[in-house]
């Protein structure tokens, strides 16, 4: 028989997480502090960041020491399989091997819990009792909730009204786990309350979201606040799934040409990709790394490299990114978890140097990809991951029609078991194309008085 899947044992949880800093050429560039223009430090991110967090964020260390509790608990999910999709290359008709690693089988359903682990974990450590934090399309809240109830902590989550109301099931799970889950904009706080004042019937926003979780998080010591993507520690946990998928293509005696993620803030590609630019960096292979995003929210494709706030409202540092400026707001399409206007700092310095590649695609295509996918493989793709599936079989029908073999690989990053509204749109013929027009994109970067950076 074939082998499909691909199994590691329980003992092969990696024991390090992985930094690419330190082997980036050229280092990212320090965040700003927005009002003086000066390089911010570490300490500034302290009222709301567990202190262990905040050095692993700044570290250039290359590798750093899982703790033994958080590798025992990973073994909850970890490791998580490979598997071959034979189905799926059979549809596609194509000479090219094409593998992926599913970061589904979580308790949440994606990768998001390999991070909320280790910052519930920290935050325990040091005497943290409560975490806030904001939630979009419901997962990463949904690992949030799921890793605070193992270290007894309280969790308390701001979800975009929209979803609130349109994902209840989602609300249902962290509830389940013991976290309170509030709509965006609440009562609770000061910037809640003002924004419902002016328009009682918003649908919210991932920014305004974000405002809330931070101020209540700014207010009390033993209080701080948790993020899902985007920042370098997020990444640098992420990196266990491709140290796991290393090891599992040498067991299947293989190692890919390509390797494919879906992109949202970057850390479920990070988590996938960096040790594979590890092996071009210190072997020098030539694994091409390509980033997956929506034609509707194209900030690697078509974005600015330039410093940006992370979120709407102007709370954070200035962050130098491939954006597409912190006003600009997505179309609601479907793959919430890709709506993030930036690219994480890291993500960004590697694709300005040509280290990876990125690629767009539209609503619609994805859907075909999922909806193929579903039907040859099984599993259904969580929306975000399907803009990975879409580059898989371009770049699978690119390899049939010059008839070569290439070896794909590619994150399932979770299933699409709680985004039934997002199918049931797709066959009902309610997905459309959607493209920016280069006035749009033009408009929202023109708003940005950030600073620039020079070629
Ligand atoms: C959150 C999420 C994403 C996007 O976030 P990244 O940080 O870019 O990984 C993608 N896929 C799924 C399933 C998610 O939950």
């Amino acid at each position: 028989m074939k082998t499909r899947k691909i199994l590691l044992n329980e003992n092969e949880i990696p024991e390090k997480w992985y930094n690419i800093v330190a082997d980036m050429p050229n280092k990212p560039l320090p965040p700003l502090n927005p009002g003086t223009l000066e390089p911010i430090g570490p300490e500034a991110l302290a009222p709301l960041f567990p202190m262990e967090l905040i050095k692993q964020e700044v570290t250039n260390e290359k590798w750093v020491d899982i703790p033994d509790e958080v590798r025992h608990l990973y073994s909850i999910w970890r490791p998580t399989p490979m598997f071959r999709a034979y189905g799926l290359e059979k549809a596609l008709d194509t000479p090219a091997k094409i593998y992926y690693k599913y970061e589904g089988v979580s308790p949440s359903g994606s990768h998001k819990p390999n991070t909320a682990l280790p910052q519930a974990y920290y935050s325990k450590q040091e005497g943290i009792k409560k975490i806030t934090t904001e939630t979009g399309a419901g997962q990463w809240g949904s690992a949030l909730a799921f890793a605070c109830n193992l270290f007894d902590i309280e969790c308390e989550v701001y979800m975009v009204r929209l979803s609130y109301d349109h994902k209840p099931y989602r609300k249902i799970m962290m509830n389940t786990w013991g976290a309170k889950v509030l709509p965006s904009p609440s009562n609770a706080t000061a910037v809640g309350r003002k924004i419902l004042a002016q328009d009682p019937n918003t649908t919210g926003s991932l920014g305004i979201a974000i405002s809330e979780a931070i101020e209540v998080a700014a207010a009390s010591e033993d209080t701080k606040y948790a993020l899902g993507s985007v920042l370098n520690h997020v990444k640098l946990h992420q990196t266990i799934i491709g140290q796991e998928a290393i090891k599992q293509m040498e067991k299947a005696g293989d190692m890919p040409d390509i390797v494919i993620a879906p992109f949202g803030g970057g850390s479920n590609f990070a988590g996938l990709a960096f040790p594979f630019l590890r092996l071009n960096f210190e072997e020098g292979k030539n694994i091409r790394c390509i980033a997956s995003e929506p034609t509707s929210c194209p900030k690697l494709t078509r974005g600015v490299f330039r410093y940006d706030f992370g979120d709407t409202a102007g709370m954070t540092p200035l962050l130098p990114m491939y954006t597409l400026g912190h006003q600009f707001i997505p179309a609601p399409i479907h793959a919430g978890g890709l709506r993030y206007h930036g690219a994480g700092v890291i993500v960004s310095q590697l694709l300005r140097d040509n280290l990876i590649e990125a690629r767009a695609h539209d609503n619609l295509e994805v859907f075909e990809a999922g909806v193929l996918f579903a039907k040859s493989e099984g599993i259904i793709p969580a929306p975000e991951a399907t803009h990975g599936i879409a580059t898989v079989i371009a770049e699978a029908k690119k390899c049939k029609e010059e008839g070569v073999s290439k070896t794909i690989l590619f994150n399932l990053c979770g299933h699409g078991n709680f985004d039934m509204k997002a199918y049931e749109d797709y066959f009902a013929g309610n997905i459309v194309k959607h493209e920016l027009s280069e006035e749009e994109i033009q408009a929202s970067i023109a708003l940005l008085d950030t600073p620039e950076i020079p070629e």
